[in-house]
């Protein structure tokens, strides 16, 4: 049942949400909320894999793989953590059931993507994502410390009105309509990123960046927020609706990108932004809106094996990837900008974090290097419940202290909700939020964030945004 206060609310249930959640001590009171189902997040969407370390002499590659494809624009602090991070990572996910492909002898089977130099990504068929999340949700499900709502929608933080830069909790629309404030002594945000705001996005329609939208009305900092990834390959369709993505692993294994003409025009194996970018080019000399994807050199069978996925979403769409070209063009697929944090996930709001794709702790610089950003979401996840197990201590040690001093002064008062004021902080978060209905809260959100990505690049903006993508 619904508390009026927990130790820790995670808002989202990708990736980011789920390891932050099962970071934290089994005896942490924390209330996961997400908008959906459960499972409904784009880290369940995730197909080619998941990077690693793969051994120690691999790090300098890595490094500058992920660095150059980020255009050098990367936080090397972020990135080094990151890796370094890796393996742990990993052998925490097979602690918690995930399987990976592994070959005969029980290595692992690492398959590579574009812009990576070698084979160091590990992946369960074309269903990575699923395969980690999954095993996540039934983790959390143990957890008798974590409660979670589904179909419960944060709309709003709450500040404290004295010391507007404390986070207090957040402002929750339940699916029966019903608006309620929920306290926490920390919140973290794992919202995912931003396509559900354009027409063409191969992410959940539903992950709408709303995080993004509230920061910027409470002042919290966000950082690039115009660095935002459109995918070379999604397939080509008419129909509304989440695009389903081509994976980057398709072209690692040798699918080639060809014109009306059956020519090839660019390395397909160059960062995304490139390939995009080469791609778009093509579309406009070609006055088409896509290109085509072969990988029908490979014996059929491999093809099956390895994307059983992506094979039969394409049969289902008429397409034979064993045996034909597919139609391919660009959609949005990712956010490498965000909430600006630290590289444990603190934001300029006290006790709010920020993990996963609605982060911006500069990781992935202006591109993100394939397969980089769910090891990204469990690394700062797990590190951002590190900070926040840290602060409670220090919390508690302060009150202890304060305590110990009151008994000894009999003097001071307190603090309790009443004398810090939030009520009326509150009410006006109630009102501003609870006039709108979803569609209208949707359009203010969406406007907010659009000015904001048109104040930073407006070439960006004019090309991709507003619908025209
Ligand atoms: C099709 C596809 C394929 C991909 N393939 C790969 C891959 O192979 N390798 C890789 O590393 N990355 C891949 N990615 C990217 C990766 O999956 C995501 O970037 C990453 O998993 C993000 O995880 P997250 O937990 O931050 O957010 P998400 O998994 O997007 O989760 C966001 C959560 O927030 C909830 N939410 C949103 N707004 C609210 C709100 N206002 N209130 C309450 N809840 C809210 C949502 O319901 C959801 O539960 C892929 C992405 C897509 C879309």
């Amino acid at each position: 049942m619904l508390q009026n206060k927990y130790q820790v609310i995670v808002v989202g249930t990708g990736a980011a949400g789920l390891y932050a959640a099962l970071s934290l001590p089994e005896d942490t009171q924390i209330l996961m909320i997400t908008k959906d189902a459960i499972q409904n997040s784009d880290s369940y969407l995730a197909q080619g894999g998941i990077s690693v370390l793969k051994d120690e002499a691999d790090y300098a590659s890595y490094f500058e793989d992920t660095m150059r494809a980020g255009h050098y624009e990367n936080n090397k602090e972020s990135v080094h953590v990151m890796i370094e991070s890796s393996r742990a990572i990993i052998n925490k996910l097979l602690g918690y059931g995930v399987e990976f492909d592994c070959y005969e002898d029980g290595s692992f089977a690492y398959t590579r993507e574009g812009a990576h130099s070698t084979y160091r990504i590990l992946r369960h068929d074309d269903m990575t994502g699923k395969e980690i999340t999954s095993k996540l949700i039934i983790q959390v499900k143990k957890r008798r410390n974590i409660e979670v709502m589904e179909y419960t929608t944060m709309i709003d933080l709450i500040t404290n009105s004295k010391i507007p830069s404390v986070c207090e909790g957040i402002v929750i629309e339940e699916s029966s309509g019903e608006i309620k404030n929920v306290y926490a002594d920390a919140v973290i945000l794992a919202t995912g990123g931003i396509g559900g705001l354009f027409q063409n996005s191969t992410n959940y329609s539903h992950i709408t960046g709303d995080s993004f939208a509230i920061a910027l009305r409470h002042n919290v900092e966000l950082q690039d927020i115009h660095y935002i990834q459109i995918h070379p390959t999604a397939l080509y369709t008419k129909k509304k609706g989440r695009k389903f993505l081509i994976s980057e692993s398709l072209r690692g294994e040798g699918g080639v990108l060809l014109n009306s003409k059956g020519e090839r025009f660019v390395n397909e194996l160059l960062p995304r932004d490139v390939v995009t970018a080469a791609i778009k080019e093509e579309m406009e000399k070609e006055g088409t809106d896509h290109v085509y994807l072969n990988i029908s050199h490979l014996p059929a069978d491999i093809i099956i094996k390895r994307f059983p996925n992506i094979y039969q979403r394409c049969i289902e769409e008429g397409y034979d990837l064993t045996k034909e070209s597919i139609p391919v063009a660009p959609a949005q697929h990712y956010l490498m900008g965000g909430i600006k944090v630290d590289t444990e996930g603190a934001t300029t709001l006290m006790n709010l974090y920020a993990v996963g794709e609605t982060a911006c702790n500069g990781v992935h610089g202006a591109n993100r290097l394939a397969s980089n950003s769910l090891l990204e979401s469990l690394v700062f996840a797990e590190r951002a419940a590190g900070k926040i197990i840290k602060e409670q201590q220090r919390e508690y040690c302060r009150q202890m202290q304060f305590v110990h001093e009151l008994t000894a002064t009999q003097a001071v008062q307190l603090p309790t909700e009443k004398n810090t004021g939030t009520q009326s902080k509150e009410i006006k978060n109630m009102v501003e939020t609870q006039v709108l209905d979803d569609y209208k809260r949707y359009e203010l959100f969406r406007q907010l964030i659009w000015k904001e990505i048109k104040r930073e690049d407006e070439t960006f903006y004019v090309r991709w945004c507003n619908n025209a993508s």
